[in-house]
């Protein structure tokens, strides 16, 4: 049987590359597999061999121990591949063509699906709407940090690239579309952004790199990008952003600084419940609403806020006991008073991957610069984690094929 090497979680701050059973066209039990899915038939799949797979910080609040994450769980769920098998039910998909997968599972059938909210579908996961690869509470559906990966559903999941080479010599660009140039871009539209708006981003991760390079896709006048990691700051203006360090001060008076008033038309978290205190320095404790009420409060009346931000139902590793159940504490009579709009959820990949993907094609916007994507190999996935978790200013990209040219 084919060899198959993945990433798994093996408890708080641990990951290790681990061998896996090669993919069949059946969901097995394993770990973290949700038993009404165990046994479900999967002739609308395909395999993939990998081309690339990135790790998000979606997967750190896994590995951080702040989920109810099981041990062994297989990590992965940004994904592009080649296809080498597909099952007797996918007509369109070829074997051979190069494909991104959005993160999403989504089944194409249900009103969620038909309505384009491919976040929320209905039939993938028996926990709750929504789904996703190699991650808790979502179905089970195995991680694509691996050789080889099964994509249900390909007719409908599977974006297909135009050509192959052209695929592959843009892969780093690309290997974007899974997850956070989407996730970005999602940000800025659902906050409102277009042509002249002012934007303020808050945390400069991957996501808020590529929210902010997507603000620009839409025509922000200006984009702001807030953390308080110095060097995730010096990349966001690598591409044209200003910064504020959050850790030195109220975010309005250093919005006022450079915008001469101290609210912007549009906001973006892209933090999420982990985040820091604000105005405390760099090593400032955790407060999971932080970032949400002060986006509340720099926000004009009348805006947006984007929150692709996570924020969970449970967290083991919260300070306090509602925060424990996912509750915070918000100031939303702000929010009511001002007028403003708010939208949360798994960003709905499929809604932006293809357009995205064009403006990649067409070099209408340098993804991969913007957020310093980096490939390494597979087996190096435990120091991409660490180094990640540590604060670079890096997208680890995994290479588990040697498809990307060193
Ligand atoms: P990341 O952990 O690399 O980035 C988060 C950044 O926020 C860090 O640089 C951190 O220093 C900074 N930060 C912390 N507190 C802050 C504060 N008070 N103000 C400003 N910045 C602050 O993660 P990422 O990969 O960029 O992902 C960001 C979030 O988006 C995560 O919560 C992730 O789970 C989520 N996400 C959501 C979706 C979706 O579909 N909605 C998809 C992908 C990722
Ligand atoms: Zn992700
Ligand atoms: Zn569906």
């Amino acid at each position: 049987m084919t060899r198959n090497r993945a990433v798994a979680y093996k408890g708080p701050g641990k990951v290790e590359v681990i061998d896996i059973d090669y993919p069949s066209f059946e969901l097995k039990d394993g770990p973290g597999v949700n038993p009404e899915n165990v046994g479900r038939k999967l002739p609308h799949a395909v395999i993939l061999k990998t081309v690339s797979t990135n790790i998000c910080g979606s997967d750190q609040h896994m590995v951080r121990g702040r989920t109810t994450a099981p041990t062994d769980l297989v990590l992965g769920h940004e994904i592009t591949g080649e296809v080498v098998e597909v099952g007797p039910d996918v007509e369109f998909v070829k074997v051979g063509d190069i494909v991104s997968v959005p993160f999403n599972i989504s089944c194409g059938r249900c009103r969620n699906c038909k309505a384009g909210k491919t976040g929320i579908c209905l039939n993938v996961n028996p926990d709750r709407p929504g789904s996703a690869y190699g991650y808790v509470d979502m179905g089970g559906w195995v991680g694509g940090q691996a050789e080889y990966v099964l994509v249900p559903y390909a007719d409908w999941n599977a974006l297909v690239f135009p050509d192959r080479e052209q695929a592959l010599e843009k892969i780093l660009d690309l290997t974007m579309l899974s997850d956070i140039f989407p996730t970005g871009f999602h940000g800025a539209v659902t906050a409102g952004v277009g042509v002249g708006s002012t934007v303020y981003i808050a945390g400069a991760g991957p996501v808020g790199l590529a929210a902010a390079a997507g603000a620009q896709l839409l025509g922000a006048a200006v984009v702001i990008v807030g953390d308080l990691n110095g060097q995730r700051l010096a990349q966001a203006r690598s591409f044209g952003c200003e910064t504020i360090d959050v850790g030195e001060g109220d975010i309005a008076d250093q919005l006022e600084q450079l915008l001469g008033v101290p609210e912007v038309d549009a906001a973006v978290d892209a933090v999420g419940f982990e985040a820091r205190g604000q105005g405390h320095g760099a090593d400032a404790a955790e407060a999971p609403a932080t970032v949400l009420n002060s986006l509340m409060d720099v926000t004009a009346a009348g805006g947006a806020i984007g929150i692709p931000g996570l924020y969970v139902t449970g967290d083991p590793g919260a300070t306090d006991e509602a925060a424990q159940k996912g509750s915070l504490s918000l100031s939303f009579g702000t929010g009511w008073a001002k007028s403003l709009s708010f939208t949360t959820g798994q960003c709905p990949v499929m809604r932006y991957n293809r357009q995205l993907m064009m403006a990649i094609l067409h070099d209408k916007v340098q993804i991969a610069k913007a957020v310093n994507a980096t490939a390494i190999p597979l087996e190096d996935a435990p120091r991409g984690y660490a180094e990640f978790d540590a604060g670079a200013a890096t997208k680890y990209v995994l290479n588990p094929n040697g498809f990307i040219a060193a």
